[in-house]
């Protein structure tokens, strides 16, 4: 794996009006939808077509008219519109942006994992590869991972990964021991962690306290807020929807925002009243940001970086995130 900091974004371009236009101009020419995940960079969310989480904007890539969708976020949020859309051609600006959560657990290992527990039931996060979602039973998003493993029968093992602050989260909603939870973790974790979380609530004791769940980085702080290291009635653990309503209705002057720092963007637009800071603003997912200005003129230009997953492996992943959908509540900006 190449870590985030190794990587170099294109770069050389600058977010102007010429590069504005000649990005929406590339998109029609191409047919192109443009989505922007809300850890995008904020000019990459103000030029897009929509912005969300990456399954609602999957879902928008599947329901979308356009031939070809331009998805500026990570690999894995790619794989998973090609899985929704096989018939389209799916571009993401910089096929390097990976996530460090969907590394931690590869096919081969989860293939391993299983052989030792056989019969369980395997639950992913989205943030998983197409090929650890070929392995998987059903998907789950931090919004309805407990209601995901509510639906197995309580004498069936569970093996749920990758990440270890939603598994522990789930194990103590359901109460249930034989959920075995892998060890995998989002690299931007390190900056939200519990005590700082716990300092910046004390020090902002009129604050509402937003948690959003969707993307691994919040992940710590659902479970903070779950074992009571947080104050109950200020944390509001929010979908992205979700979150954008409740800084409309919110009577706070201020609100503390757990998650990746491009979520202050939409959350800026939406109350500009309001003094929205993050929790830790070094909580920044350089993969994300890989999605630069300069990557998404050339991803149009080029139609690159094309992603591809091979049929059988789209076949069953689809149906491990289709069987999710079934439970309900998959989205987290819904
Ligand atoms: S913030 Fe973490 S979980 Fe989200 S894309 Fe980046 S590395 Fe992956």
């Amino acid at each position: 794996m190449v870590l985030a900091e190794q990587l170099v974004p294109y770069t050389g371009v600058e977010p102007d009006e010429a590069w504005a236009r000649e990005v929406r101009e590339l998109a029609e020419e191409r047919d192109a939808v443009v989505l922007a995940h809300n850890y995008q960079l904020p000019e990459i969310q103000d030029i897009a077509h929509h912005t969300g989480d990456s399954l609602a904007l999957s879902r928008i890539a599947a329901e979308s008219a356009a031939s070809t969708i331009v998805f500026c976020g990570v690999h894995f949020m790619a794989e998973t519109a090609k899985i929704l859309s096989p018939g389209k051609k799916v571009l993401i600006p910089d096929a390097r942006a990976g996530c460090s959560l969907a590394d931690s657990i590869t096919a081969e290992q989860l293939r391993a994992w299983k052989a030792e527990h056989p019969g369980a039931v395997v639950v992913s996060y989205v943030n998983t590869t197409a090929e650890v979602k070929a392995e998987t039973d059903i998907c789950c998003t931090s919004s309805n991972a407990v209601d995901v493993v509510r639906s197995i029968p309580a004498e069936r093992e569970v093996l749920f990964c990758p990440d270890q602050f939603l598994g522990a989260h789930v194990r103590r909603e359901t109460g249930r021991d034989n959920v075995h939870v892998w060890a995998g973790e989002c690299h931007v974790h390190a900056g939200i962690n519990g005590p700082e979380l716990a300092d910046r609530a004390a020090s902002n004791p009129d604050a509402d306290l937003f948690i959003h769940p969707e993307c691994g980085c919040a992940t710590s702080a659902l479970y903070l807020a779950g074992e009571g290291t947080l104050p109950p009635e200020r944390v509001k653990i929010l979908s992205t929807g979700g979150m954008l309503d409740a800084a409309r209705e919110t009577g706070a002057a201020s609100v503390l925002v757990a998650t990746e720092v491009g979520m202050l963007h939409q959350l800026r637009r939406a109350a500009p009243e309001i003094d929205f800071r993050a929790v830790n603003d070094r909580a920044s997912c350089r993969y994300m940001k890989m999605i630069t200005p300069a990557a998404l003129l050339r991803g149009l230009r080029e139609e690159a970086d094309e992603v591809h997953v091979p049929a059988d492996i789209a076949e069953r992943a689809r149906g491990s995130v289709e069987r999710m959908i079934s439970i309900g509540k998959p989205g987290g900006g819904e």
